[in-house]
């Protein structure tokens, strides 16, 4: 991974591209060799533009990782009952490793119902809640932990090193899919964690205690320099389509970046950080079950 200084700013910014790269290219030469081929099922309701690109890249991913690779693109008005049935179908496929549904869903599906439908062991997003109870059991290993957290964790270990015990780890955003996931992760390896939240009094107290900061908020440069610890690591998971004021549109985290990084020792971009770290876990996951099933 080529990790580079910036030459404006003192923190290093963390490759997750050229990690995810690395991370795809192993996945693939594992395949080579494995004797089965790992299925991904990839599933899409409606035409929201940015599920598609995260569709889009999944399936392209997969088929570089050397997988079985079907996408299912669903028109905007398909019922429940008939996301279900596919769903079930997949379940009992053989050639099937892994499954995932795209969120978010139109209004007349109930994503829980429907995460709850996928088979635990090819819940490659890690979102069904036995996979969620095995995580915060601490039984790893049947369980399929969620793929973005399973990202921040190498991007971490990468920077740091694999020993994190007694590190503070302080995560921004509590959603069952991103916050509450990774503080689990960084729990079980033995650091101490804070959850911040939409209810935390003055969080930017508790965040400048933090030797690793992790934002999954969705509010866009929520976190300025006087949140962070002078050598911290930063890890940006938020994903916020802005325009300026002619109109052109452009992706940022729910970091300031630029300010940041004159304090951070470490920050991931956005985009080009966690987003393709997210995929490359997915893939692991798929591998993953493709590996329990021989
Ligand atoms: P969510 O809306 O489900 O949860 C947001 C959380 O932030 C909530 O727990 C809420 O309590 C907390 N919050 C809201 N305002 C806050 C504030 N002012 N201070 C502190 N906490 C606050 O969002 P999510 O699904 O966890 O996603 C968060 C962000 O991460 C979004 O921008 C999303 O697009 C992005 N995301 C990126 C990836 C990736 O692969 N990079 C994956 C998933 C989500």
């Amino acid at each position: 991974m080529n990790s580079t200084v910036s030459p404006l700013n003192a923190a290093k910014r963390i490759d997750g591209k050229g990690c995810a790269d690395q991370i795809i290219a192993s996945i693939a030469d594992r395949v080579a060799i494995l004797g089965i081929q790992p299925g991904l099922a990839v599933i899409l309701v409606g035409a929201d533009s940015a599920s598609q690109t995260y569709v889009n890249s999944k399936s392209k991913r997969a088929k570089e990782c050397g997988f079985y690779s079907a996408q299912y693109d669903l028109p905007e008005d398909t019922s429940e009952v008939a996301l279900l049935e596919l769903i079930e179908q997949l379940n009992v496929d053989d050639q099937i490793h892994g499954i995932l549904v795209q969120l978010p869903l139109p209004d007349q599906i109930d994503p829980e119902k429907v995460i709850q439908a996928i088979d635990p062991t090819k819940d490659v997003d890690g979102f069904h809640f036995n996979n969620a109870g095995r995580l915060q059991a601490g039984a790893l290993e049947q369980a399929l932990i969620p793929c973005t957290p399973l990202g921040c964790l190498h991007l971490i270990q990468h920077e740091l090193g694999a020993e994190l015990r007694g590190k503070h780890v302080v995560v921004v955003g509590r959603s069952n899919i991103v916050g509450k996931p990774v503080a689990s992760l960084l729990l079980q390896q033995d650091c101490t964690v804070t959850t911040v939240h939409s209810g935390t009094v003055n969080p930017e107290q508790i965040c400048r205690l933090a030797d690793i900061l992790i934002v999954a908020v969705g509010v866009p440069q929520l976190v300025k320099a006087d949140w962070v610890k002078p050598g911290a690591v930063v890890i940006d998971v938020g994903i916020n389509y802005v325009e300026d004021s002619s109109g052109k549109g452009r992706l940022i985290g729910d970091v300031h970046f630029d300010a940041v990084a004159e304090k951070a020792a470490a920050i991931t971009p956005v985009p080009g950080g966690v987003g393709p770290m997210t995929i490359a876990m997915l893939m692991q996951n798929t591998l993953l079950v493709a590996e329990r099933a021989l």
